[in-house]
């Protein structure tokens, strides 16, 4: 039977046969932000803070990264909200990151690098973050991790934060989530012990596609030349998943190819726990995922043996 998108709003994201996924909104700004409310997105999967950056002289301070955060918590109305750490660098330089060049800087100093090389800046945007917390259900995604001595370090950073939040008499929430994203060769292969640091993983296909295929995203070859069902990329999510779910932890997707409707059946059958999209690909997926039936065991175990 036929579902017009705007009947599914307040629907489940299940399949017929009863399988649950979760579908986020990625978001950069408050229109953004205003469309994953308006096209009821069960969350944001990606806050892509970064974007706040440009063009003005200076990082923006405290307080209006505060008020930007809880604009954010407070308009998803305790859905959970995943901020996303300054992922700058690459093909994201602000003026004000004041950055020298770098000779390849999509392999350079960026996201989770940048943040604890220049942590003052990163210690403001915890603090707002914390702060935000208490207006909603706030996790916090640290990009381009690598290893995860980066997330202890990160997690030291926090204990500072809180101190002195604590000493202020400033308020923050006790169950903010701190997730991983997952986006280099190196966070795959190590996901088991990553995944016994942080609260969650998203898989940030985007560069994950990138550092794998051995393929600039930008180049304009890629979309001739990346296969999104590669072997390659499908068993590094399945691992991401299985180490996830090994320790408790749940994985959602946040890059492009969550949003592609070819691959929603493959990611249910991996038991990927969320896709994140661009708002308007919400209600389109919902749609893909209600007309899916994961019934047949046999079907299900023929498309992952094609496929890993
Ligand atoms: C990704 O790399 O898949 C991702 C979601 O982040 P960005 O596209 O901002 O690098
Ligand atoms: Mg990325």
């Amino acid at each position: 039977k036929k579902e017009l998108l705007t009947r599914l709003k307040g629907r489940k994201n299940i399949t017929r046969d009863g399988h649950e996924i979760k579908i986020y909104a990625n978001i950069l700004n408050s229109e953004e932000l205003e469309l994953a409310v308006k096209n009821d997105a069960g969350g944001i999967g990606l806050f892509r803070t970064e974007f706040m950056c440009f063009d003005r002289p200076a990082f923006p301070d405290e307080d209006f990264q505060f008020y930007t955060y809880r604009k954010a918590l407070e308009a998803m109305e305790g859905k959970e909200v995943i901020i996303g750490t300054y992922d700058i660098g690459a093909d994201k330089i602000p003026d004000c990151a004041d950055m020298s060049a770098e000779r390849n800087p999509s392999m350079g100093c960026r996201g989770i690098r940048f943040c604890l090389e220049r942590e003052s800046i990163f210690k403001t945007q915890l603090r707002a973050l914390y702060r935000a917390s208490v207006y909603g259900q706030l996790s916090i995604l640290l990009p381009m991790v690598i290893d995860v001595s980066e997330i202890l370090r990160v997690k030291e950073l926090i204990v500072q934060v809180k101190a002195e939040l604590i000493k202020e008499g400033k308020k923050f929430a006790d169950n903010v989530k701190l997730g991983a994203m997952i986006e280099t060769p190196a966070a795959v292969m190590t996901s088991d012990i990553i995944a016994k640091e942080v609260d969650f993983f998203n898989i940030g296909t985007n560069d994950l596609e990138q550092f794998t295929f051995a393929l600039d995203r930008q180049n304009p070859c890629y979309d001739r030349v990346s296969p999104k069902n590669h072997r390659a990329l499908l068993r590094m999510i399945k691992m991401v998943c299985d180490n996830a779910h090994a320790n408790g932890i749940k994985a959602g997707i946040c890059g492009e190819i969550a949003g592609d409707p070819t691959l929603t059946e493959i990611f249910l059958e991996l038991d990927v726990d969320m896709l994140s999209v661009v708002p308007s690909r919400v209600l389109p997926l919902r749609k893909a995922v209600r007309s899916i039936s994961l019934k047949d065991p046999k079907k299900a175990e023929n498309d992952l043996k094609l496929f890993l």
